[in-house]
């Protein structure tokens, strides 16, 4: 049996290429017989044409490469015997006529290969293709070869390339031409197999020259194959397929450069994918498919891709499993990144299991916007959440869940549970991630907040809770970017409580009470089931500890001083007489807010932290504020904060919506996807 191995021209291009060709024919020889089919040194081709046609300047340096090579491989009476012989062809070649002089490209190549190989003890035999391959005559191209072969032969070489007419005249068969070539030997032998050895790893989703991310495919069907080579891959010759598949013959695709690496293998397998490949084919791509019907699918994909690259396809046009892209000139290059990127660079979008806890309104925007933005997401960030779990509160699952969470789990507490951060350590070492937006499971003890911290760095997860202050405002990232950097913060002053700026904002004595604003707020649901927790700064409390905390202070609940709204009777009442209560308060809103405006001020509830010589000072109580303060403009449910730091000249304020699900859906989804 025979194997057929053929070398394009940058596989054969120096001694040192040469070299890699023989040390891989002599292992495969070592098994079985092998014919060696070869094209010209590269660029050979191209500078014997020139010569052709009358132009002799490129004669010198092909001289020259081929004396190099000799010069390199032989030593002795055979490197003078090769130059000699080396020396005639080059004779040779200048006294035929012009349309002859083009094979002696792989005349010569093939000779120094043969001479190699028989230094080295190979019962080497070169063939002559000029004689054997009968252009447009298979049969007789086959019986040409199969006598040709000499008996105990070890390996033959032969020219690719070139070839003869019925006629007798000596031909071509067209450019690029040896992989032909190499597949009619191996299919008038009946080869065991037929391998094209070239300078890159197989056939690929796309010329890796031009598509850096194209990886190799490893098997595929002779027609997809054949779409690819007659729509501009340059990796294999388009006519080489015909007569491989009519033998049942697999063509492998090899790297010279790489010989234990990737290499493809095409077949009569069906295709393992819809999409194959895409080529450049003139101005346009063709975009190699096997099922007409996902053709059909893609065509919208494939515009949506395009125009996001600034690219508008004139026309694209099914073709069997096939698309053809026709683009405006000039953005070829990166149409064909644009389209690979969308048909083959999905399987490197990173799948992000996300489970749920808490199906409230957040939960449920939440749910919602993970669905909305799944093709955006991906194709901005390469990433994909996918869902794998909601529950509808907090819950005694979590440790069910820890043994069945795929690695990279993200758990979101959406709850407003005060005990589930009891769970998180657990949820950190089975590799689970935590995004919050429950401010609740954050404003613990500093220990148990530390501990946390310290749990998910060692499990190598994160614990992210942007959304637990002033919703999707960058609030706690700002904190944490500045101590990174040792901006070391003087103060903080955050109006973070929605609530109370909604009914600050609102408040203006003789409009209407104080009472009424609360009940107000109350009854759109913005205050907490019971509004004296927010009038009693509770929720400020929090905020202001996560605060702190991610500025890297270590404050606890009971070192800030809270002046409530309200005193501390009120707390123990019931809500309706607690109203009456408020209602009878209301001389006492009025003063303070008349206060104000004839200061120039407006109210309004302020948690703050400062800077006090080694220490700090935080507290949480109702300030009159200057035009000049940003919490002057604040209107209901806005947020503020302001934070100065050693590095910063002037403060940085970060103001805008601090509430609604949506908000609070879009940050967590960033801490997500961060
Ligand atoms: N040497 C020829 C060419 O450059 C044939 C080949 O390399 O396949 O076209
Ligand atoms: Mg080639």
């Amino acid at each position: 049996m025979w194997r057929v191995l053929k070398f394009g021209g940058s596989s054969v291009a120096s001694a040192t290429s040469m070299s890699r060709v023989l040390d891989i024919v002599g292992a495969q020889a070592r098994e079985e017989g092998v014919v060696l089919v070869a094209s010209a040194i590269s660029g050979a081709t191209d500078a014997l044409l020139r010569i052709a046609d009358g132009d002799s300047t490129p004669l010198d340096e092909l001289e020259k490469r081929h004396f190099a090579i000799v010069e390199r491989l032989f030593t002795g009476g055979e490197k003078a015997a090769l130059t000699a012989r080396i020396r005639e062809l080059f004779a040779e070649m200048e006294a035929a006529p012009a349309a002859e002089k083009v094979t002696y490209g792989e005349i010569l190549s093939t000779t120094i290969l043969c001479e190699k190989l028989r230094t080295e003890g190979w019962n080497a035999v070169w063939l002559d293709s000029r004689r054997l391959v009968v252009k447009d005559d298979l049969p007789e191209t086959y019986r040409r070869i199969r006598a040709a072969i000499p008996d105990g032969a070890d390996i033959c070489v032969a020219p690719g390339f070139i070839c003869c007419t019925s006629a007798g005249e000596v031909s071509t068969l067209g450019r690029g031409g040896s992989d032909y070539s190499a597949a009619l030997y191996a299919a008038a032998l009946d080869a065991s197999s037929l391998q094209i050895w070239t300078d890159v790893p197989g056939i690929m989703t796309a010329d890796p020259r031009r598509v850096p991310s194209a990886r190799t495919i490893p098997v595929m069907s002779y027609s997809s194959a054949l779409d690819m080579a007659s729509h501009g891959a340059k990796v294999l010759y388009a006519p080489t397929i015909a007569p491989a598949m009519e033998k049942g013959l697999d063509i492998e695709i090899r790297n010279t450069f790489a010989p234990e690496g990737k290499f493809t293998r095409i077949c009569a397998t069906p295709d393992a994918d819809a999409w194959i490949g895409v080529s450049v084919f003139g101005e346009s791509l063709r975009v190699t498919g096997s099922s007409p019907d996902a053709a059909l699918k893609a065509i919208p994909v494939l515009r949506d891709a395009l125009v996001e690259a600034g690219i508008a396809a004139t026309g694209i046009e099914a073709d069997g499993g096939s698309l053809n892209v026709t683009l405006r000139p000039g953005v070829v290059e990166q149409g064909l990144r644009a389209i690979h990127r969308a048909l083959f660079q999905t399987g490197s979008i990173t799948s992000i299991p996300v489970f749920i806890a808490g199906y409230g309104a957040v939960g449920k925007a939440l749910e919602a916007m993970i669905l909305n933005t799944r093709q955006s997401v991906a194709a901005r960030c390469g990433k994909s959440i996918n869902i794998v779990g909601i529950a509808e509160h907090a819950g005694d699952y979590i440790d069910e869940f820890c043994r069945n969470a795929p690695k990279g789990t993200v758990f979101v507490d959406c709850t407003d549970s005060e005990s589930i951060w009891r769970e998180f350590d657990k949820l950190f070492r089975a590799g689970v991630s935590v995004v919050s937006s429950n401010r609740r499971s954050l404003a613990i003890p500093y220990v148990d907040y530390a501990a946390l911290h310290a749990s998910a760095r060692e499990n190598g997860v994160f614990f992210r809770y942007e959304t637990t202050v002033g919703a999707a405002l960058p609030m706690l990232e700002s904190i944490s970017r500045g101590a990174n950097s040792l901006d070391e913060i003087l103060s903080i002053e955050a109006v973070v409580s929605c609530t109370l700026n909604q009914i600050l904002s609102e408040y203006v004595p003789g409009r209407q009470s104080f009472a009424r604003c609360v009940r107000q707020a109350q009854a759109v649901g913005l205050t907490e089931q019971d509004p004296r927790l927010d009038l009693g700064g509770k929720d400020a409390l929090r905020k202001l500890l996560i605060l702190s905390r991610e500025a890297g202070v270590h404050l606890e609940e009971s070192e800030v001083q809270i002046t409530p709204l309200i005193p501390q009777r009120l707390f123990n009442v019931p809500l309706d007489s607690f109203y009456d209560e408020l209602e009878a308060m209301e001389g006492g809103f009025e003063a303070a807010y008349r206060h104000a405006s004839e200061n120039g001020c407006r109210l309004r509830f302020v948690s703050s932290l400062e800077r006090i010589g080694d220490g700090y000072r935080a507290g949480i109580r109702i300030r009159e504020v200057a035009q000049e303060h940003p919490a002057y403009h604040l209107k209901g449910t806005e947020n503020a904060i302001i934070i100065r730091s050693s590095l910063k000249p002037y403060p940085l304020v970060i103001q805008g919506p601090g509430e609604g699900a949506a908000q609070a859906a879009s940050s967590l989804l960033n801490d997500i996807l961060r």
